[in-house]
């Protein structure tokens, strides 16, 4: 099993030291959108999607809205399809995508994968086919599943997970996978918990979006505070599951690895890791 840690396009706001808490003040932040690519046997499994090769061909497919205020990066080259041709595997073997959520900028890959199974909460899928009226710009209109994907849903409920609920998915696979319900930032957010051999690993997708914001005292940059608690499903739920999220790092942060969609320190300090830890290779 080996687990590749990528970043599927990007976003770029103004205010970077507002936002990621250095840099100039009007300069364009660095928000990265972290996805793991999973080999597992002779399957890969995706855990988000980032953005997709439509993105990057049509971003105007994205929404007035959200291209003015966050200024994503789409590219053909930072796709998840490209980056699986890179390491030299074939898209066709991405049976399962793992989506934290379905936000724009999570889900954009899944165009790309139209084979794939797709598992995610029963409340994400529901608020996705279904919005509310403030729901409508994040899921931009189902331009992300106008293919008409295999959808999973998965309920709540399953087993006890360093005291959160796990709902364990994919069990005839070759690698140990959770949902980890942290709604809040949508109505059916998750982390995803996967047993890299070596620990566990916990993508918290947009639980949080500062690695400062886990850690204790906890702290967040202005602008992004504002942006989590504006965007939120339900502000309360997503603080009460982010303050859960800073226990476990106190009481557990040796067994587990916790990382959010969105840091650039948090994914270069996995990247450098794999790397570091990557077996030769064979002649
Ligand atoms: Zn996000």
């Amino acid at each position: 099993m080996r687990i590749h840690h990528l970043s599927c396009g990007s976003l770029c706001p103004h205010g970077a030291r507002l936002i990621n808490g250095e840099g100039g003040l009007l300069a364009p932040a660095n928000i990265v959108c972290h996805c793991l690519l999973i080999e597992a046997g002779d399957q890969l499994v995706l855990v988000d999607t980032g953005f997709g090769v439509e993105d990057a061909t049509n971003p105007r497919q994205l929404g007035m809205a959200f291209r003015a205020l966050l200024r994503p990066r789409p590219a053909v080259e930072t796709t998840a399809v490209r980056q699986v041709e890179l390491l030299g595997l074939s898209p066709r073997d991405v049976r399962h995508i793992v989506a934290t959520h379905l936000d724009i900028d999570h889900a954009g890959g899944l165009p790309d994968f139209p084979a794939a199974e797709v598992h995610v909460l029963a409340p994400e899928l529901e608020a996705a086919l279904h919005p509310k009226l403030r729901e409508r710009t994040r899921y931009v209109h189902g331009v992300h599943w106008r293919h008409g994907p295999k959808w999973v849903k998965h309920e709540g409920g399953g087993e006890s997970w360093f005291g959160f609920e796990g709902v364990r998915i994919l069990p005839d696979i070759d690698a140990e996978i959770l949902l980890i319900p942290l709604l809040g930032h949508t109505r059916g957010h998750t982390g995803v918990a996967v047993n890299s051999g070596d620990g566990w690993l916990l993508h918290c997708g947009d639980a949080y979006f500062h690695r400062a914001e886990i850690s204790a005292p906890a702290e967040c940059p202005p602008l992004l505070r504002f942006f989590q608690a504006a965007t939120a499903a339900d502000n309360k739920a997503r603080r009460s599951n982010r303050e859960r999220l800073g226990e476990l790092v106190t009481r557990h942060g040796d067994e587990v690895d916790l990382f959010s969609a969105h840091d650039p320190r948090e994914l270069e300090r996995r990247r450098k890791h794999a790397e570091a830890t990557a077996p030769a290779p064979s002649e």
